[in-house]
């Protein structure tokens, strides 16, 4: 056991690791401009990510420029993940970010290359190397602790998707041993209920679980990496959480006692607002694409809580045939409604569906759509929701989307595709009860119609008062001295005194 303290001779130095994608980049930026504010930029930050990454975000967003402006320690440095690069349209979705993840590990391991030298030494040119005192990483990269050891520098993870979806990922080999996985074929189908997910026997039901559960193959490359992940996440020397603790239920205390030094810092983005001046964050965007911001304008004229906004995020895409259910369900529910329909999102794209060929479309959907809806290719989303016209939303329960919900006390609709989604939606519907959970595989215009119905008509007001409950909870986490304020600091206290040990 090396103690970190033969590294404070240097300055403090920390190199963060995304995953290529949306949500785990946004975060982690903001974490980047967290650490070099609240530390007074007394640590230097390394942005580790892929060319294309960073090609996007210098496109369609500023924060980037921003903080590279700001901040004379913070610079960005970028490797090729190896895989081709797409236009914005194809360059997401689940399985090139499988292949990126392979692809980038595949190099930190590999003596001599510069994602190594970047990890270990922040640079792989030798005039701007200086010392690393703590990588954080994203929890997906389960090579990362190896690969720490061997460079001899502290490992953090963080981790991007819940802490519910965390602890089913951390519990596969536990299901696997019970027999829950693979799913037996009896009679309870995929109501059967799970019961070695420990702290979630009581709601945790096989449609919960992740979707690679359910064709579970352990030489799934998917499986592959999350059983490694289980393996390997509680080894690192602390560990990030993009949650607050009134948040978290029965399940949290057995992640806390397998990874003791935990850092509940979320909802992050609400940590950046309330700690950096509200002036400074305001414009600021991390988007991978461009945000059509004309939305906001559309919203302006749009009745108090009246529209429902749409969106599955940046990775999920739906079939010609699930739009259509959707798309009849929205018109056929009457209610208004925002619809995030990015590039790419739809499986079949020769059948793509834009804004441009509404002709090509039954007229009740066009003229609903002219006289109640607004579709745009990417929002502003945390505007979005920040709205007071916004009344609820149709959401993939991606984590971040979740948090950002919760954060504006805007009850939601639960449509599930894969990862955590699954059982963040069960836990949205079932345990926080600000929302309703879509039965994962049933999205009919039917089911779509009445879900809208019921959380923007009949049961709204219930769902208002705990979800408006929620966001206040949120609110003093990040206030002085609130759980999560009081979490990052002491976070940014270790990180510039260098207190992690390997
Ligand atoms: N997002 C956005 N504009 C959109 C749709 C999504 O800015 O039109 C952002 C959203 O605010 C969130 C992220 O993209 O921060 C999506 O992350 P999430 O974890 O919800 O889902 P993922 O994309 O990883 O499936």
């Amino acid at each position: 056991m090396e103690d970190f303290v033969t590294k404070k001779t240097t300055t403090p130095h920390v190199v963060i690791f995304p995953l290529p994608i949306q949500g785990p980049v946004n975060c982690m930026l903001k974490l980047a401009h967290l650490i070099l504010s609240l530390s007074r930029a007394t640590v230097s930050v390394t942005f580790l990510t892929t060319t294309s990454i960073h090609n996007r975000l210098v496109r369609h967003s500023n924060a980037a420029a921003r903080l590279v402006h700001s901040y004379p320690n913070f610079r960005f440095e970028t490797v090729s993940d190896g895989l081709v690069e797409h236009d914005d349209g194809d360059a997401q979705g689940a399985l090139k970010l499988v292949e990126s993840t392979i692809a980038l590990e595949r190099q930190a391991q590999e003596e001599g290359s510069k994602l190594r030298a970047v990890l270990g030494h922040g640079s792989a040119e030798p005039e701007l190397m200086t010392p690393v005192t703590c990588v954080l990483a994203d929890g997906f990269y389960g090579c990362m602790v190896d690969v720490a050891k061997e460079l001899r520098v502290p490992l953090v993870y963080i981790e991007t998707i819940s802490p519910c979806g965390l602890w089913t990922y951390l519990c596969v080999p536990n299901m696997v041993r019970a027999r829950d996985l693979p799913f037996q074929d009896d009679e309870e189908g995929l109501d059967a209920s799970i019961t070695s997910v420990p702290g979630m026997e009581t709601y945790l039901r096989r449609r919960d679980l992740p979707s690679f559960c359910h064709a579970y193959d352990p030489n799934n490359p998917v499986i592959q990496l999350v059983l490694k992940e289980a393996q390997e996440f509680p080894k690192a020397q602390g560990h990030i959480l993009n949650t607050f603790d009134e948040l978290e239920g029965d399940y949290f205390a057995h992640i806390r006692a397998l990874c003791p030094n935990l850092y509940n810092i979320g909802p992050l983005h609400l940590n950046l607002k309330s700690r950096i001046q509200q002036e400074t964050t305001k414009s600021i965007s991390n988007s991978l694409w461009q945000e059509d911001r004309s939305c906001l304008a559309w919203l302006d004229a749009q009745p108090p809580k009246s529209v429902l906004f749409v969106s599955i995020g940046s990775l999920a895409s739906m079939t010609k045939d699930q739009l259509m259910e959707i798309w009849h369900g929205l018109i056929n529910s009457k209610s208004r409604f925002l619809w995030v329909r990015r590039p790419g999102s739809i499986i079949n794209k020769d059948e793509d569906t834009s804004q441009d060929d509404l002709e090509m479309i039954p007229d009740d959907l066009v003229e609903g759509t002219k006289k109640r809806g607004c579709i745009v290719s990417w929002a502003p989303q945390e505007e979005v929701l920040a709205h007071g016209a916004i009344g609820g939303f149709l959401t993939h329960c991606g984590w971040n989307s979740t948090l950002e919900s919760i954060v504006e006390g805007v009850p939601m609709i639960c449509w599930p595709f894969y990862v955590d989604q699954q059982v963040n939606s069960r836990v949205v519907s079932e345990v926080w009860k600000i929302g309703l959970d879509m039965n994962k595989d049933n999205c009919t215009r039917v089911v779509v119609e009445e879900l809208i119905k019921e959380l923007m008509e009949t049961r709204r007001d219930e769902f208002s008062k705990r979800a408006d409950k929620m966001a206040k909870l949120a609110a003093q986490a990040v206030a002085e001295d609130g759980s999560s304020y009081n979490s990052l600091n002491h976070l940014i206290d270790d990180i510039v005194s260098m207190r992690f040990s390997i």
